[in-house]
């Protein structure tokens, strides 16, 4: 993360307020449709595949995706962002199903492949707010494996 400049801090509504809340707290928060059940990523007030109103739920996402599309941002909009270029930004297909748009990290222009698998991990842009990036699934977790033992 840079030092220095502020990151610009996410608009929340009510809307999307659960998915920061959730970011916050290391949680991935997806909506869920409880009338035809599809997930949809980014966050709304009906069901963008039924119309339903009033029937969207927040529930905890797996947190694994994979990369659909990506490139790399060498001019970022915000001077905060300038220590970090290049930036892998991609869209990342979720197990869910939806699509989210974000940064990978821990991968260059060599590493980065379509269809990699990611999993989420959140990045604290200050004290109230931390933001949802992805890295590798291959990347060392801190959990124990077989050659651990
Ligand atoms: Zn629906």
């Amino acid at each position: 993360m840079s030092e220095g400049l502020a990151r610009p801090e996410p608009r929340v509504t009510p809307v999307n307020e659960p998915y920061f809340v959730g970011a916050h707290k290391g949680k991935l928060m997806l909506q869920q449709c409880s009338s035809c059940c599809k997930f949809l990523f980014y966050p709304r007030v009906a069901c963008p595949y039924c119309f339903a109103l009033g029937t969207l739920l927040w529930v905890e996402a797996s947190g694994q995706g994979s990369v659909e599309s990506f490139s790399f941002v060498h001019r970022p909009q915000h001077p905060s962002f300038l220590s970090e270029v290049p930036i892998a930004f991609a869209a990342i297909r979720l197990v869910e199903g939806p699509t989210m748009l974000s940064v990978v990290r821990d991968v260059n222009a060599r590493s980065i492949r379509l269809g990699m698998a990611v999993r989420a991990d959140f990045e604290p842009i200050n004290a109230d707010y931390s933001l949802v990036i992805w890295k590798p699934a291959t990347a060392h977790t801190g959990a124990a494996t077989s050659s651990d033992v």
